[in-house]
């Protein structure tokens, strides 16, 4: 396709001139280069020069049933021609309606409301500003601390930018800190030497218990975690943390909001992790990127009914959520997403499941690289993390960062990864086939 026969050099120039990225920095704010994509197939995309590179990352996790899917585009198309939009305030439309009975099906028992945003970050400000007007309503004002962790990403609005947890986020960056209380990061790869895994769990759960103890239950308002974060480097926690968690926040009264941008919509085999793969039943879960697999922007936040019970029970009656998107249960994200659903319910969630194993120890053997301290991962989400050596394991630091270095060897090879700092993070369309994911480890191996 051509836009007004622009080449990709072109482009690119535009964008430098006029076009301000994502984390930029001040050295080149507002003229940043970025590599021009022309178009993408399936689990492939290609650059400007014509090279068509395994998208290794899913753009930004987010492509799960790959590129230039007809049924995406078609049900863009249609609805767009029935209904291009409608106002969520006064109006409701039949996507959003049919999207909202089917997530509350596959979410736990009683998750059965869902707040729909733009994104992740406006699903995660959603919760968060849900939970104060909760307990404001409730009548414990002061019950509104946020339990997060270290190494989190929430997002990029304000409240949502506060609970992430890695220390570049905020050099920079205002934030509400003084809203926010921080736990460890649950890195089994990062514990003390010489700890057995249960040991670092029992050592996570008395860390927030203790919290709980000091700061007084009465007020935290919420704890927010990724189940597996993502971001911050695809750190699985050890097994039995997040049950232990979920235990102590449901005995405070503390809303428990599980952070699935990145897992739900099949990225580890299913429509929702929570339950199905860590056993456990959140009172609001975030979500957006796989939900249209990134075809349509849309999020959103699946709410424990109860909690509307409580709010309807409550002595304000004309307490108001002010709250709303004027994009929130857009028709065309939602047509998307329901379709979306249909491929992944018609068979790509259980043949996500089934590739896994596949994709993880093919991933795993490049821990024999001098190089690799770890590789890490769950469903298909993978990070790699390259060390300084074996004995340390301290972060390898490099004058190119070596994730920057990696994917710039892989991009020669025919694979996009995303690099992240001292890693690589892997999270291919969930349309990848065991060959595909051969080439994937081979062109790895030799990158690194
Ligand atoms: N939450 C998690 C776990 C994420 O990984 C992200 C984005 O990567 C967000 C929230 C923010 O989502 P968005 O970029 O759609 O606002």
């Amino acid at each position: 396709m051509e836009f007004a026969g622009n080449t990709p050099n072109a482009v690119e120039a535009i964008a430098e001139k006029h076009l301000v990225q994502p984390w930029p920095v001040s050295e080149t704010i507002g003229a940043e280069a970025r590599g021009f994509i022309e178009s993408g197939d399936g689990i492939y995309v290609t650059d400007a020069e014509g090279r068509r590179l395994i998208d290794g990352p899913a753009g930004m996790w987010c492509v799960n049933v790959g590129h230039r899917n007809k049924e995406l585009s078609q049900v863009m198309y249609d609805q767009a021609m029935a209904l291009s939009y409608n106002s969520p305030w006064y109006t409701t439309n039949e996507p959003s309606a049919l999207l909202a009975e089917r997530l509350a099906g596959h979410a736990p028992e009683g998750v059965g409301h869902v707040f729909y945003t733009t994104g992740g970050s406006s699903a995660v400000e959603t919760a968060l500003r849900f939970m104060q007007f909760y307990n404001n309503v409730r009548g414990r004002p002061e019950k509104k601390l946020i339990v997060s962790r270290e190494g989190a990403y929430h997002g990029s609005t304000y409240l949502a930018a506060s609970m992430n947890g890695r220390p570049r986020d905020h050099d920079w960056m205002d934030s509400a800190k003084e809203q926010v209380i921080k736990l460890s990061c649950p890195n089994p790869f990062r514990r003390p030497k010489g700890m057995t895994l249960e040991a670092y769990t029992d050592f996570l759960i008395e860390e927030f218990r203790a919290t709980i103890e000091k700061v007084g239950a009465d007020r935290i308002g919420a704890f927010i975690g990724e189940p597996v974060m993502a971001s911050g480097g695809v750190i699985v926690p050890p097994p039995g943390y997040l049950p232990r968690m979920r235990a102590l926040c449901a005995e405070h009264e503390i809303l428990f909001i599980a952070d699935e941008v990145v897992t739900a919509f099949g990225r580890l085999g299913h429509v929702f992790a929570s339950k199905e793969v860590f056993g456990i039943e959140p009172d609001m879960i975030t979500f957006a990127k796989g939900v249209t697999s990134g075809y349509f922007p849309l999020g959103g936040v699946m709410i424990r009914s109860k909690l509307f019970e409580d709010l309807r029970q409550s002595n304000h009656n004309d307490a108001m959520f002010a709250h709303g998107l004027t994009y929130s249960s857009h028709p065309i994200g939602c047509a998307v997403a329901l379709k979306n659903l249909d491929i992944l319910e018609d068979g790509l969630l259980a043949e996500t499941r089934a590739i896994s194993d596949h994709f993880q120890s093919r991933l795993k053997a490049l821990e024999e690289l001098p190089l690799v301290g770890e590789v890490r991962g769950l469903g298909l989400m993978a990070g790699i993390e390259c060390v300084a050596d074996h004995v340390s394991n301290n972060p390898l630091t490099l004058d190119l960062e070596v994730g920057k270095r990696i994917d710039r060897h892989c991009q020669a090879l025919g694979l996009l990864v995303r690099p992240l700092i001292n890693m690589c993070v892997m999270s291919p369309p969930l349309t990848i086939n065991r060959d595909q994911i051969d080439t994937m480890a081979e062109i790895l191996h030799k990158s690194i």
